[in-house]
């Protein structure tokens, strides 16, 4: 198998729990709630206490790491897979570069917690990551498409030049999903992602997983997860798999969408700016078709302030309000609500399963009216 054919992968991660099949054994792999295992004399086996392995936790993490392409722990949140790099990696006198422009809540941690812990925190905007210095750097974190403005940074070219300045480089690819972008194979060392977005799919659980191809920082990760405790529920775990399983559909019926609606929106007089990776007018239009295998599901969409940003989305019936992406449902909010240093008017559009033209028909008519 090929490390770079990520079909390949998806059908290997579909098929990875029914390999080894015994008679009678369930296709669905069962959701083992339990905190304590069978464990006689001394200390044995792979099961021993609840908080440090899970059969269900395996399963996933067995289908994501064929994915992936590479070993992967899972997490009970997007946050709970920062928090484990951070607390893992950085260490007093090391300095972080964040991405300014990336999800709030990645620096928010840095600057409350990290920096307490004399860990040096600094930001940098995505699009200007590739031109900026990186030496003394322990850490480069990248986040492509970022969330919410859509810019992008070359993972391939800031991975090298990290790389050359002694850096780890993470990549958090929430808005991608292993389908969409690879960002192990353009070079980076590790991928965090908040699969409570679109690889979970479907709004009902949140969820992360880290993969990465080196063994030690891969050990130091499951450590602390074992001494922080941060894990994962069973239950939750195989709703991710579930979800997991349709990814691909789900994914690809997202993004196509998105081009189409895209393409359409930016041509409505009520459109003030529109920024979509896959049209040719976004600054880095040509990474994009270099480094992503999919264009993604989200929007950038600015309308002219927040009473018009607010009507249209309420005006739409097939649009969900709601802070987070990447679910079957499109859904839609102001950014600038949470104090993303957005217009006010700009929407960040997540795309779902409905179909494409019922989607226009929906969104033409709902703009038409304001
Ligand atoms: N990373 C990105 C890019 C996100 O958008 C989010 C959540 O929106 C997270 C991480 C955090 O994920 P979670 O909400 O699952 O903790």
């Amino acid at each position: 198998m090929s490390a770079t054919d990520p079909e390949t992968r998806f059908a290997f991660a579909l098929h990875h729990a029914t390999a080894d099949l015994k008679l009678g054994d369930p296709l669905s792999p069962p959701i083992v709630s339990t905190s304590v295992y069978h464990l006689p004399g001394d200390p044995a086996g792979p099961y021993q206490y609840g908080r440090w392995s899970n059969p269900t936790w395996d399963v996933l993490e067995r289908a994501l790491a064929a994915l992936e392409d590479a070993e992967t722990v899972v997490f009970p949140s997007g946050m709970a897979t920062v928090a484990a790099i951070y607390y893992t990696q950085l260490k007093a006198g090391d300095r972080v570069l964040l991405p300014s422009d990336g999800y709030y809540v990645t620096r928010a941690l840095a600057d409350r917690f990290l920096a307490g812990f004399g860990v040096g925190v600094d930001t940098v905007a995505t699009a200007a990551l590739e031109r900026a210095e990186l030496a003394g750097y322990r850490l480069v974190w990248i986040e492509t498409p970022s969330n919410p403005g859509l810019d992008l940074a070359d993972i391939e070219r800031v991975a090298a030049r990290a790389h050359a300045a002694g850096a780890l480089v993470v990549v958090d690819n929430t808005t991608m999903s292993p389908l969409g972008q690879r960002p192990l194979e353009l070079g980076a060392d590790v991928v965090v992602s908040s699969d409570t977005k679109s690889v979970g799919g479907h709004s009902d659980v949140l969820f992360g997983h880290v993969s990465s191809r080196n063994a030690v920082l891969m050990s130091q990760v499951r450590d602390w997860r074992k001494s922080a405790g941060a894990i994962p529920g069973a239950f939750e775990a195989w709703l991710v798999h579930r979800g997991l399983e349709t990814l691909d559909v789900r994914f690809e019926r997202m993004c196509a969408s998105a081009l189409v609606l895209a393409q359409r929106l930016a041509g409505h007089p009520q459109v003030r700016q529109l920024r979509y990776p896959g049209l040719p007018d976004h600054p880095a239009h040509a990474l994009a078709r270099r480094q992503m295998r999919r264009f993604g599901g989200l929007i950038a969409l600015t309308l002219a302030d927040a009473q018009v940003a607010e009507a249209f989305i309420q005006r739409c019936r097939f649009v969900r309000s709601a802070t987070s992406f990447g679910g079957v449902h499109t859904s839609a909010e102001r950014r600038a609500r949470w104090g993303d240093q957005v217009a006010p008017g700009f929407i960040r559009l997540s795309v779902g399963c409905e179909p494409c033209e019922v989607l226009w028909r929906d969104f033409q008519a709902a703009l038409d009216g304001l």
